[in-house]
């Protein structure tokens, strides 16, 4: 199965990226995952990536299209994948659509986790992720047993620094300008799966499900 998953930041791409990836093996490629990985190891691309994700801004197209390219070319790939934040333009789902032409495959289905925007804010101010493997939680609606470390790996949680209010105001405005489109796009497509967001993460996942079948 070839899937995006798409919605505004705060929306549970990434939890349920971890619930889908389990149930249907196919690997979660999270473009935002990989630019953070990129600038903890302070590669050339962490470092052009860095300004761009601390300012809330995206990082530029070809950067972006290049990496996710090189990304789905890895033989994990081959037989399905699950895209967590590209496409975040049209610039860039034309490019998807290009890459996976090249080699004779389509998307399956984008699935849009819609929430409202007055939801999205104080989920982002709790969210906490593990320094060391990436896990997402929520102090309040997904609580970590300790709030200081992973349940998984006991690594240090963190606040991304660009959940911080200030920025979080520029990430939902480029989301409203840039990537919300998209949904009308792959609408027309018949690609698209809307799923409401503001609902228990069990909920939504058997939704996600459902709307796979
Ligand atoms: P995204 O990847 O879309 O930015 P995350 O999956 O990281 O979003 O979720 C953002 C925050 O909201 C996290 O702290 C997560 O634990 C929490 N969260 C995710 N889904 C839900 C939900 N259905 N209800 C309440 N909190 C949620
Ligand atoms: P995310 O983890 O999806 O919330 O992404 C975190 C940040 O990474 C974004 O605010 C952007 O700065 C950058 N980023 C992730 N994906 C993309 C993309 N497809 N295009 C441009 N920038 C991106």
């Amino acid at each position: 199965m070839y899937l995006i998953l798409m919605g505004p930041p705060g929306a549970g791409k990434g939890t349920q990226a971890d619930n889908i990836e389990r149930k249907y093996w196919i690997p979660h490629i999270s473009t935002g995952d990989m630019f953070r990985t990129a600038i903890r190891f302070g590669t050339e691309l962490g470092l052009q990536a860095k300004v761009f994700l601390d300012a809330g801004h995206l990082v530029p197209d070809e950067l972006t299209i290049g990496i996710v390219r090189a990304r789905l070319a890895e033989r994990d790939c081959a037989k399905g994948f699950l895209l967590d934040g590209f496409p975040r333009n049209v610039v860039q789902a034309q490019a998807l659509e290009d890459i996976l032409a090249a080699w004779n495959k389509k998307m399956d289905a984008v699935i849009n986790i819609e929430v409202p925007d007055e939801v999205l804010v104080p989920r982002l101010s709790g969210r906490r992720t593990c320094s060391q493997c990436g896990a997402t939680y929520h102090l309040l609606f997904n609580p970590p047993r300790q709030d200081c470390c992973c349940d998984l790996c006991s690594g240090a949680l963190e606040q991304r620094i660009d959940d911080r209010e200030e920025t979080v105001a520029e990430r939902l405005d480029d989301y409203g300008a840039q990537t919300r489109p998209l949904a009308e796009y792959y609408a027309q497509r018949g690609l698209l799966r809307t799923i409401n967001g503001d609902q228990s993460l069990d909920k939504v996942f058997e939704d996600i499900v459902a709307s796979l079948r």
